[in-house]
């Protein structure tokens, strides 16, 4: 068995992503048991399998076997198939990487970047979890994580532009594509052209209201990326390059990613890294772009249009991790009349349950849902009609909770509800 599991690449992809400050984190932890009550999956099913430290100390490990002088006097755990699956069920099957036992871990130890390594080991030996590696491969054929073709997608954006110009009354309103030297690259979750089309209309609404230079790409539009969740950093990185190569194509000045989390976090944060230098222009969550629109006085929105009680998801890839946090709040006090926060929120949000690619893996599908009831008791508890979440990843599962819980509220993204409470502009040309 252990002839076909190649663990050397494994185990230097293991070394590769962990690097020696996430080894330290390895050998701190103290056994305290405080991030139990952090972690969603165990609040939902309080077994010790979904400890976070119990996870930490399947990826700890491998480390004592295979990479510290441990090793030699027998501590550890051989990597052979059946550890290897056993650490699939951890790191794949019981964590969404949200990362919210991090921030409430007595001594700090950063649990995701051990997790992060240990899927990288288990990608490299080829022990990903088959769908999630399927969307991986698409994004690399296709240029788009649903295999949408160049003619779908510019046919969709053609008839969008038609119902934006028929729902703002002006027929110049554009959804341009490939405009050369636009402000803004505005990228899109293929998700939304797919199921959503609402939600990019809506963005479109906004950019039309506040008279912005911005335009789509007819190629490198998607801002997806789950080599985010295999952790295969060069495929990671092929797929941040598509963003890059639009920029570079259109000259444009600012790259700005729609509502998701991941995909913020991917391009934002980690495709630098990847990529091993910093990018010639800015990336910017469209949360942002919107909140200087409300502040700047480029959009007018009527709170008493979006009247029934809304409340707000925090998409962990987007506040936690991503540093987002105060730009939707200050566009949902402007942009709705009754505003609630879930308890807790900010970066101690707990994650819907659909992060770290779970959405893409069916054989957690149960597991999804069942963490999903600890957001779905957050929900219900502040008594509100619509829910708003800023991801379209977070929204499917939100959409899946929603049924599974009977949460009975609408669940839309920022844009949509400030497309909802804008006071629309004069078209040119009238009075
Ligand atoms: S990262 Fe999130 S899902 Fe994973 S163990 Fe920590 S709290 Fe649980
Ligand atoms: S809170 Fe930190 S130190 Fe305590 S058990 Fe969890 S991972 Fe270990
Ligand atoms: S799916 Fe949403 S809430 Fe969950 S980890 Fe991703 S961004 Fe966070």
């Amino acid at each position: 068995m252990d002839a076909v599991l190649d663990t050397q690449t494994g185990l230097q992809a293991f070394r590769d992503k962990l690097q020696e400050a996430g080894a330290c984190h390895l050998e701190a932890c103290v056994r305290c048991g405080l991030c139990a009550e952090s972690c969603h999956y165990y609040l939902a099913d309080p077994v010790p399998e979904n400890i976070p430290a119990h996870k930490l100390a399947r990826v700890a490990d491998l480390y004592r076997r295979h990479c510290s002088p441990l090793g030699l006097l027998g501590l550890g755990r051989r990597l052979d198939e059946k550890a290897a699956d056993d650490l699939v069920d951890a790191v794949f099957g019981r964590c969404s990487l949200c990362g919210r036992c991090s921030i409430n871990c007595t001594v700090g130890i950063n649990l995701p970047r051990a997790f992060r390594a240990a899927r990288a080991a288990l990608t490299a030996m080829g022990k990903v979890p088959r769908d999630l590696q399927g969307i991986v491969d698409l994004a690399l054929a296709s240029g788009n994580n649903m295999g949408i073709t160049r003619e779908d997608w510019l046919e969709t954006v053609s008839w969008l532009e038609e119902e934006l110009q028929a729902e703002t009354g002006d027929p110049n309103a554009r959804m341009p594509v490939d405009k050369q030297g636009a402000r803004i690259l505005f990228t899109v979750n293929p998700r939304e052209p797919k199921f959503f089309p609402l939600s990019l209309q809506a963005s479109a609404k906004v950019f039309w209201a506040a008279g912005e230079d911005w335009t789509l790409a007819s190629e490198g539009w998607d801002l997806t990326n789950y080599g985010l969740f295999n952790c295969n950093d060069k495929e990671a990185g092929t797929i941040t390059q598509a963003l890059v190569d639009a920029m570079e194509r259109l000259g444009c000045e600012t790259l700005v990613i729609g509502e998701c989390g991941h995909g913020f976090a991917s391009a934002r944060w980690e495709g630098p890294e990847w990529l091993g230098g910093t990018f010639p222009f800015k990336v910017r969550s469209f949360l942002e772009v919107m909140d200087e629109y409300v502040a700047e006085g480029r959009i007018q929105l009527d709170p008493e249009r979006v009247s029934e009680p809304v409340t707000l998801h925090d998409p962990c890839n987007l506040v936690r991790h991503g540093g987002i946090r105060e730009p939707q709040r200050r566009i949902l006090r402007k942009a709705v009349k009754d505003f609630r926060e879930m308890a807790p929120c900010g970066t101690e949000n707990f994650c819907c349950g659909g992060g770290g690619g779970q959405l893409a893996m069916g054989a957690y599908k149960e597991r999804r849902i069942g963490s999903g009831s600890v957001k779905a008791r957050q929900v219900k508890a502040t008594g509100a009609r619509i829910l708003c979440a800023p991801c379209h990843n977070c929204i499917d599962q939100l959409s899946e909770l929603n049924k599974e819980y009977k949460l009975n509220v609408k669940i839309k993204s920022v844009a949509e509800i400030v497309a909802d409470a804008l006071v629309n502009p004069v078209p040119a040309g009238e009075p």
